[in-house]
């Protein structure tokens, strides 16, 4: 199968190049170029009449969207929720388990198991195991009830069903530091999160290799002038990654700004966290980890004390927001939708960018509202 994409607003890590004609064959980009290219011999030719042609998204952190959960742990969950993220311009994603019992957890990870077989929208790279490891004084929204110790065995038996990629926990709890080191060495990503970590303690597990920080700056210890807790971490240690969720709720424009100028660009993923009322309409009610949520004014906050539970945000709107919000040029805010993400989970060569070699994983937005009008899997387009 040979596609070519004409007309293209080629927007990848350090690349921005108009009028640009994209070959695709085999799933693979074979070419990006300036300018025309001859449209004989390829299967389909698609005009994207100067839209911008980004990376397809990878979300890393995400727990549903259109009334589904990952923790209501049937796959048609699943395909609903990867059918939702297709259409923010999301192309691969971590379907993301709440702090529940270990018989949902391994349902859940049955459930991504059946989808992977069968992937018709968005790609599955692995498992986001939100818990249920972590600080029961830092659970926000997840459920304080199913908190548990750090425990490899459980998570090896999720692993086993269906691949574990990252996991949110607080590396303060005995063994903290350790966990992170025994993880890393099961190829999976250990993060900081729902933690009331000193920055010794964090410090503890960043030297058995811990390098990611889960939604920063939510449920994390604050920075305070005399101990700098886990978001002065963020600040001062570089090659810390941080998921930031780009909703202009849960971290106000200040924040995004201070984040998004004074840490470096290739250590920032940005995520949505979005929860079941994600594509839904204002007034939605639903139960996560049995906490009542409620979706006002586009907030998904608990019923009871408040709290945010998660956001409603889609890729696309969250790259807007973050152009309007830094001004940066798009080439350089690009990385944080998709490639930083694809170099932490191992797939930098092939995941990530609008190159020669890379997968034909694109999204095509449009440059005033950037909701993405086309999106090709494989250099299959699917929408
Ligand atoms: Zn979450």
């Amino acid at each position: 199968m040979k596609t070519l994409i004409v007309n293209a607003h080629v927007i990848s890590p350090d690349v921005d190049i108009k009028g640009a004609s994209i070959e695709i064959v085999g799933g693979k980009i074979k070419s990006v170029s300036k300018g025309k290219v001859d449209r004989k011999g390829f299967d389909t030719v698609v005009d994207v009449k100067g839209k911008y042609v980004v990376p397809g998204f990878i979300d890393v952190h995400l727990h549903g969207a259109c009334g589904f959960d990952v923790c209501d742990a049937t796959p048609e969950a699943i395909a609903k929720i990867a059918e939702a993220k297709l259409a923010e311009g999301c192309t691969s994603f971590l379907p993301t388990t709440l702090t529940v019992a270990n018989s949902t957890l391994k349902k859940a990870a049955r459930a991504v198991a059946a989808y992977r077989k069968d992937e018709r929208f968005a790609k599955v790279i692995g498992i986001h195991l939100e818990g249920p490891f972590i600080n029961v004084k830092c659970c926000g929204a997840q459920n304080p009830k199913f908190v548990r110790k750090p425990n490899l065995k459980e998570v090896l038996g999720i692993d086993a069903i269906s691949p574990v990629k990252l996991i949110s926990y607080a590396p303060e709890t005995k063994g903290g530091a350790e966990f992170a080191a025994a993880c890393i060495a099961k190829g999976i990503v250990p993060s900081c999160g729902h933690t009331g970590a000193t920055f010794a303690e964090l410090m503890a597990a960043y030297g058995k290799g811990l390098r990611h920080l889960t939604h920063f700056c939510n449920q994390m210890t604050k920075l305070h002038h005399r101990e700098i807790g886990v978001v002065g971490a963020g600040f001062l240690v570089d090659d810390l990654k941080t998921e930031v969720i780009c909703d202009r709720i849960h971290l106000c424009d200040d924040m995004l700004r201070l984040v998004f100028t004074k840490r470096p660009l290739s250590s920032i993923q940005m995520i949505t966290d979005s929860l079941r009322c994600s594509h839904c309409e204002d007034g939605y009610a639903f139960e996560m980890g049995g906490l009542k949520v409620q979706l006002k004014n586009g907030e998904a906050r608990l019923v009871e004390g408040g709290n945010l539970a998660g956001s409603t945000l889609w890729m696309s709107q969250g790259l807007k927001n973050i152009r309007d919000v830094t001004g940066l040029p798009l080439k350089d805010l690009i990385r944080v939708t998709s490639w930083n993400q694809a170099i932490e989970l191992g797939l930098g060569k092939k995941l990530g960018k609008v190159e020669k070699g890379y997968v034909a994983d694109l999204a095509v937005l449009d440059p005033k509202t950037f909701k993405a009008c086309a999106v090709f899997v494989d250099g299959v387009q699917k929408i």
